[in-house]
């Protein structure tokens, strides 16, 4: 049985019953086993008792989980019918402010447990009719546990402003003298003329008394009608089992025991309770994903745009470079002229030659040594054209480790027609063992070629020696080329403007070698710049990171 007031009045409670079946059922001995509700629940599902006497709210919840079944309900003689014998009192101190179930709302309400029926539930459901969930809406909801006084005494001491009983319990405790008549009331309390008790709730059938599925039939029946046959002179009465529906609703109503599945609420369901969260999330994820993809789209759309920028600024910059080179190349067309004619007038000579011996009868010694003389011109024309080829032709640069001399050498080649054409006596000193440069050849050559035409151009219109200094050589860890020449020299204007694109002080001139030619050098890690010359003219020079290697 359920000890809702403590072992020993349960066992008192119940006396006359157990007494009665001892007396009637010859065979059989019938034990009073008082329990807590967990205790009540456990014996069941072991199998430690036979039959229960519990309350109706626990005796659905047994029913639903281990199939135990009624075969009587209580009957209290002269007291209320089984079928509506339980109710709760919310039980307030007399000179509480509180008048009715709304006013419980964020208040500290006392009961029982959370799964005690009087004690809890019946209040509960009536709460949920107010539209008060007391797990969220309370001040504070505290469970004394058994005995049930527990909590008319923590109304009393005020630790609670409101206390959740069984119904009649305090017109109990005042007839047995535990509560002063006029201490407490009962909160939206009605009389019931059943129960003659206040009530603030429904009411609700009796507890009953039910046997254990594996008790036989024959037994059960035999019990049940030496239940159903107790004098009422015993005080206690039992009668046919009545109907627990009412107490169905009450489960289905706060969704628990049986019915607690109706509170894990579905997806859908949550959906429909939610749908402005759920639409306001899924709106801020969708805009979140769209601001990711919009961005990433821009960044690849930007990145595309700088790289195509990139390209386009690369291939107009070897346009330029190759523009430049053709237009150097240019005012060297006519002494390139002249110097391919020398070695075609040789050939044309030397073929004459051999011409005139095989006319003179068989001289194949002179004539073998014509014909190898012609095929040392055609490679020296031959190496001219090559030379320029490799200046003008369209392409893209490609740094390699390399000796900066050879590109010297190489641009005095191309240079010296031009030079011999104008007078100027280029003295080369070129320093030894210098360590390699990781260069671009042909933008060094066209560099160097850009700096030797301007110096001649700068000597042009002087009547002194025309004399151009070209050295190597390395200065604080540098490569570094200087261009010297003794020409006209830098003026004041010249020397701020020098490597600004378009500055020329020349009729035809366009003012882009100067500035081609830094940002050539400086693609290389390296620095161009113009100092005065010693002897007057000017004198440019550039460096280039020195690599740790030489190469010959
Ligand atoms: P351009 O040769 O087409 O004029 P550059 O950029 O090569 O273009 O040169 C720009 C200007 O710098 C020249 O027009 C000239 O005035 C000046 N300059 C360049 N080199 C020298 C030099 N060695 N001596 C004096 N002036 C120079």
């Amino acid at each position: 049985m359920l000890a809702y007031r403590g072992a020993e009045r349960a066992a008192a409670e119940w006396d006359a019953s157990i007494r009665h079946l001892n007396a009637t059922m010859a065979g059989y001995e019938f034990v009073a086993v008082p329990y807590d509700l967990g205790g009540l629940r456990q014996a069941v599902a072991a199998g430690d008792v036979d039959f229960i006497i519990t309350n109706p709210g626990h005796y659905v919840e047994l029913e639903a989980a281990f199939h135990v079944a009624r075969i009587a309900t209580l009957e209290t003689v002269g007291g209320p019918p089984p079928a509506a014998a339980i109710a709760s009192a919310v039980v307030v101190l007399a000179d509480s402010p509180l008048k009715d179930f709304s006013d419980l709302k964020g208040r500290r309400v006392a009961a029982v447990a959370a799964e005690a029926f009087g004690g809890f539930r019946l209040a509960w459901r009536e709460m949920v009719a107010h539209d008060i969930n007391p797990f969220q809406d309370l001040q504070e909801l505290s469970f004394t546990g058994f005995p049930i006084e527990r909590v008319t005494r923590a109304v009393a001491d005020g630790s609670a402003d409101a206390g959740i009983v069984r119904a009649c319990l305090l017109e109990q405790m005042v007839a047995e003298g535990q509560a002063r008549p006029g201490q407490f009331r009962v909160l939206g309390g009605r009389l019931s003329a059943d129960l003659e008790c206040e009530i603030s709730t429904a009411l609700y059938p009796d507890w009953p008394f039910a046997r254990l599925p594996a008790i036989p039939a024959a037994l059960a029946k035999r019990v049940g009608m030496a239940l159903l046959a107790m004098p009422a002179s015993s005080g206690q009465a039992w009668t046919v089992p009545v109907d627990y529906q009412e107490v169905h609703e009450l489960f289905r109503a706060l969704k628990i025991g049986p019915y607690d599945y109706l509170g894990r609420r579905s997806l859908a369901e949550l959906a429909r309770a939610y749908w402005p969260w759920l639409l306001a999330v899924v709106l801020v994820a969708a805009w979140w994903v769209a601001h990711v993809v919009r961005v990433e789209h821009l960044v690849r759309l930007r990145t595309d745009e700088l790289r195509a920028a990139g390209e386009r600024a690369r291939r107009q910059r070897e346009e330029l470079e190759h523009g430049a080179r053709l237009a150097l190349l240019g005012e060297m067309v006519s002494s390139l002229a002249h110097e391919i004619n020398q070695p075609l007038a040789a050939i044309h000579n030397y073929a004459g030659g051999c011409e005139r011996r095989l006319a003179a009868g068989i001289d194949a010694e002179g004539v073998r040594e014509g014909v190898r003389l012609i095929a040392g011109q055609a490679e020296r024309a031959a190496g001219i054209v090559k030379r320029i080829r490799a200046f003008v032709r369209k392409r893209t640069p490609e740094q390699r480790p390399m000796p900066i001399n050879d590109s010297v050498i190489e641009t005095l080649n191309l240079f010296a027609a031009i030079a011999a054409s104008r007078g100027v006596v280029v003295e080369p000193r070129l320093g030894e063992s210098l360590p390699a440069v990781q260069a671009d050849r042909i933008q060094i050559e066209q560099v160097i070629l850009n700096l030797l035409q301007n110096a001649a151009d700068a000597m042009a219109a002087v009547a002194v020696q025309r004399k151009l200094g070209i050295m190597t050589e390395m200065v604080g860890g540098m490569v570094q080329v200087a261009v010297s020449d003794t020409g006209i020299g830098l003026s004041e204007e010249a020397r701020q403007h020098l490597f600004e694109p378009f500055f020329t002080t020349k009729p035809e001139g366009l003012g882009l070698g100067l500035s081609l030619s830094r940002s050539i050098i400086e693609a290389h890690g390296g620095r161009l710049w113009a100092e005065a010359a010693p002897g007057g003219g000017a004198c440019f020079k550039f460096s280039l990171p020195a690599l740790s290697e030489v190469l010959s």
